[in-house]
């Protein structure tokens, strides 16, 4: 019997939250864009599962969301070896040419090096290639590098720089390396940034809104 009492809130309970999920994603400003994923392999093992990256795309989703910006998973894909482990400025140019399609292109390595202080490593990068002429839209190819030993938030940030943010000073803001008390935010000037950014890159058609 004490289960079956039990059920009932927890019925109510999941209900409301795919209610509140579903009337976000309804909203008549909310965009989604897709996202191009490329995982790393050792030996036929991937060096993170999927799990990660779906974690890490929800934090980015969460994060995001007074932006009225989503982002999905469309495309997974291995990355060939040559790409594994990011040690020079060229390992990451060398991705440029591999951009291809209206989607933030997310390349998932198993390490990234510092390539500012020799044997450091880093969680992520946003990166401009010199590769692979105009990318689509005409623009410089950019994308996203994350390392295997990234965070949670990483992704996040790294969209950040992608939406044209700089780093802040101000702790706990997503774009800042101190973290707060809350959970990372963008602030209200960071926001308008991202919405110019991303509607000048629908219109340049450098990527298309999910579902259009
Ligand atoms: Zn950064």
């Amino acid at each position: 019997m004490a289960a079956q009492h039990r059920s009932l809130p927890t019925f109510f309970l999941a209900a409301a939250i795919f209610s509140l999920g579903w009337a976000s994603s309804a909203s008549a400003e909310e965009r989604t864009f897709g996202l191009r994923v490329f995982v790393a392999d050792v030996e036929g093992e991937p060096v993170v599962d999927q799990a990660w990256i779906d974690e890490r795309i929800q934090w980015a989703n969460r994060i995001f969301e007074p932006a009225e910006l989503t982002f999905t998973q469309q495309v997974r894909e291995d990355l060939a070896d040559e790409h594994t482990d990011m040690v020079s400025r060229a390992d990451r140019h060398a991705l440029g040419p591999l951009i291809e399609g209206q989607r933030i292109h997310v390349f998932v390595v198993r390490s990234l090096a510092d390539v500012d202080i020799e044997g450091n490593f880093i969680r992520g990068v946003h990166w401009r290639s010199r590769r692979g002429g105009p990318g689509p839209g005409g623009g410089q190819r950019h994308f996203v590098i994350l390392s295997s030993i990234a965070g949670p938030t990483v992704l996040a940030h790294e969209l950040g720089h992608f939406f044209g943010n700089p780093h802040s000073p101000t702790p706990g803001n997503i774009m800042s390396y101190s973290r707060g008390n809350g959970p990372p935010f963008f602030d209200a000037q960071q926001l308008r940034r991202i919405g110019r950014h991303q509607e000048r890159f629908v219109r340049t058609e450098e990527l298309v809104v999910v579902g259009d």
